[in-house]
């Protein structure tokens, strides 16, 4: 199947099982903005959790806190987003679409890396057993011409980014003859640039209403309570603050499905270290992070970083945790090195000292800082995306599945009696008002069994059991479990140890310490 269309199945699978609904869908939705189900709630929630405990139980010099969505529009100028936020816009005057230039440059340079890759498709057809594929790619005047073309347009492109050049960026669409996807045409405007943030006012108008900004990202609310944790935890450097909480970014275009979003959710800890060290707990955090991801156990071979080239004007590091969605690698998480930029921006705009006194050698400085920033959203995305399959099973059928690492699922345990009677039903619930205090379970008596193991295995609950008459006498039931669908029998005083230690997060927090 084309990762395309497995991607459209995934979306609409998150739908159909009440994972995630389009907002506002019964008003035809509202774009870019999703509202997670019963189910979506779950693993959501599950994911915030998985972070937030290693943050915060794994690292005892990092701690929580919950800042407003509202803060001080000063803040937003301090950290340079009123005037440097911005995505560089275009609109295409036949179809009346908006686009982002840098994304129809970046798809133009995609467009020249499918070249090659038809080219050497090409050559494999007709060189058969004999071709050699790197030497194809080295040597091959077609292959050659094309990857000049695109290293040329991409140097250009970088240059034109980096230097904020719209007119260049216009000119490059120009020259490479881009046309609309929708109109086909290339009757474009100027490009402008577009600030991300959301705008509303606080106060009436009479007493004077201010400008306020929906945060476009948690880390500020952090920088501007340094001071206060650190004061009032008497934090001593290195430490970090964690924070979950939702950002809004007015996104010109946005795109396949939860992974680019106007209102979103972000899990991001900011690390305050000694100016000097910087470097290093960058790769410290690299790592650390890295492991986490990787601890859900999709494979290392879905993961890599990318480092940045083009830094923004505060970093002095910064990579990419990309993940392989069906529609390429892309980015889930950034690691950020963003030196003590933000805080001397607040010492500066706000009047006051944000320094730290450094006990053991009596010098005052502004920490730098290493931040780690991920969104929910895209994480719940990657998951969602890498534990969908359509399995073929022996007999012919096939089961769709997600294999969600445990700790996560949004259901641990679907309980059914065989039969709605006999007393079958009433032990069914003894043992789920036992369990239910320990992890979440559903109860479920209609259908046959097989009908009910598809309905859990279609949102992802590792286990189920069924009681049946035998239980009433010996006190055992069948335990099935999601992957491999084997079966066993066990008692019922068992249950509760062997399924905790697989769902719960305490399991997969051990695999990082
Ligand atoms: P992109 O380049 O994809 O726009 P970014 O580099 O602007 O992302 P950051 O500002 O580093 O993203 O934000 C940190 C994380 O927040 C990202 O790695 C991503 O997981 C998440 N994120 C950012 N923008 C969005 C969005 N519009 N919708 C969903 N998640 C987002």
């Amino acid at each position: 199947m084309a990762q395309e269309d497995v991607f459209k199945k995934i979306v609409s699978h998150c739908k159909e099982y009440g994972f995630v609904f389009p907002s506002s869908e019964i008003y035809d939705g509202l774009g870019a903005v999703y509202d997670y189900g019963q189910l979506g709630v779950e693993l959501k929630n599950n994911i915030k959790q998985y972070w937030w405990q290693s943050m915060t139980l794994l690292n005892e010099n990092i701690v929580g806190i919950d800042s407003a969505i509202f803060m001080h529009p000063t803040i937003w100028k301090a950290s340079g987003h009123v005037d440097a936020f911005n995505d560089p816009l275009i609109d295409n005057r036949d179809s009346k679409k908006r686009y982002r230039a840098d994304v129809l440059i970046e798809d133009q340079i995609a467009k020249y890396d499918e070249k090659v890759e038809k080219e050497v498709a090409k050559g494999r057809k007709r060189f058969k057993e004999s071709f050699d594929e790197a030497q194809f790619r080295a040597t091959n005047g077609r292959v050659l011409e094309i990857i000049a073309k695109r290293d040329a347009l991409h140097a250009r492109f970088a240059e034109a980014m980096n230097a904020s050049d719209l007119d260049g960026l216009k000119q490059i669409i120009v020259d490479e003859e881009i046309v609309c996807p929708i109109s086909g045409t290339r009757n474009w405007t100027d490009v402008r640039q577009f600030n991300l943030m959301f705008k509303t006012e606080m106060g009436s108008t009479n007493e004077g209403a201010s400008t306020i900004y929906l945060r476009p990202e948690t880390a500020q609310g952090i920088f501007v309570n340094y001071l206060n944790v650190q004061k009032t935890g008497r934090m001593k450097i290195p430490f970090g603050i964690a924070q979950i909480g939702k950002a809004f970014r007015n996104e010109i275009v946005a795109r396949q499905f939860i992974f680019r979003m106007r209102e979103f959710e972000q899990m991001e800890m900011q690390f305050f270290v000694k100016p000097g060290t910087e470097l290093q707990w960058f790769e410290h955090w690299k790592n650390s992070r890295m492991a986490w991801h990787q601890a859900l156990g999709f494979g290392a071979e879905n993961y890599r970083f990318h480092d940045h080239e083009k830094l923004a004007h505060y970093a002095n590091a910064a990579s990419d945790v990309e993940f392989r969605m069906p529609f390429g690698f892309k980015e889930v998480e950034g690691i950020h090195s963003r030196t003590n930029f933000d805080l001397s921006q607040h010492a500066k705009f706000c009047g006051k000292k944000i320094e730290y006194f450094d006990p053991e050698t009596n010098e005052s400085y502004t920490p730098y800082v290493v931040e780690t920033s991920i969104g929910v959203d895209r994480m719940f995305l990657s998951v969602m995306c890498h534990s969908y399959e359509e399995e073929a099973l022996e007999n012919g059928e096939t089961r769709t599945l997600l294999r969600l690492p445990a700790a996560l699922a949004p259901v641990k345990l679907a309980i059914f009696p065989l039969v709605k009677k006999d007393g079958l039903p009433e032990k069914a619930r003894e043992i789920m008002h036992d369990l239910q205090f320990h992890f979440k379970c559903a109860y479920e008596e209609k259908d046959s069994i097989g009908k009910r193991y598809r309905r859990h295995d279609a949102i992802g609950t590792p286990f189920c059991i069924t009681i049946d008459h035998d239980t009433l006498k010996d006190n055992c039931v069948t335990i099935r479990e999601r992957d491999t669908m084997r079966q066993e029998r066990v008692k019922i005083e068992d249950l509760r140890g062997i399924i905790e230690e697989k769902v719960s997060i305490t399991t997969l927090l051990k695999k990082l310490k």
